[in-house]
């Protein structure tokens, strides 16, 4: 059964805001970094908290896309499948992903039962 338009909503949301994390976000942060540095817009404490914290971000984004490369493509699958309306069914199996599983990892292709089947494969 494939999921209401409304129902796919919030996963299509998250989704983009995951792959922009993965993918964009980096620029983001090195250009905001950067214009905190150059603007000296806020008061001098705040601003050396904002940086040092904005530095520590984009370590933790860095490591993400290091580590998760192949999430950015699950994401895009997953985002394909919002277009087919196809999206909350395994590509496996063909059965539905309960959406409990699908709020915990929003991309992934697979339900419980095949997702545990090919990871025991690839061991
Ligand atoms: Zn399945």
């Amino acid at each position: 059964m494939k999921m209401k338009k409304t129902e796919v909503k919030p996963f299509k949301e998250a989704l983009l805001l995951l792959r922009a994390r993965l993918r964009g976000d980096v620029h983001t942060l090195a250009s905001a970094a950067l214009s905190a540095t150059a603007g000296g817009v806020s008061a001098v404490p705040s601003h050396i908290a904002d940086l040092g914290s904005d530095t520590f971000e984009l370590d933790n984004t860095l490591q993400l896309i290091t580590n998760e490369g192949e999430t950015l493509v699950q994401i895009e699958g997953a985002l394909e499948r919002i277009e087919d309306g196809e999206y909350g069914i395994c590509v496996e199996c063909s059965g539905k992903i309960p959406k409990m599983r699908l709020q915990v990892i929003p991309y992934t292709p697979y339900c419980v039962k095949c997702a545990t089947q090919i990871q025991s494969e690839n061991r």
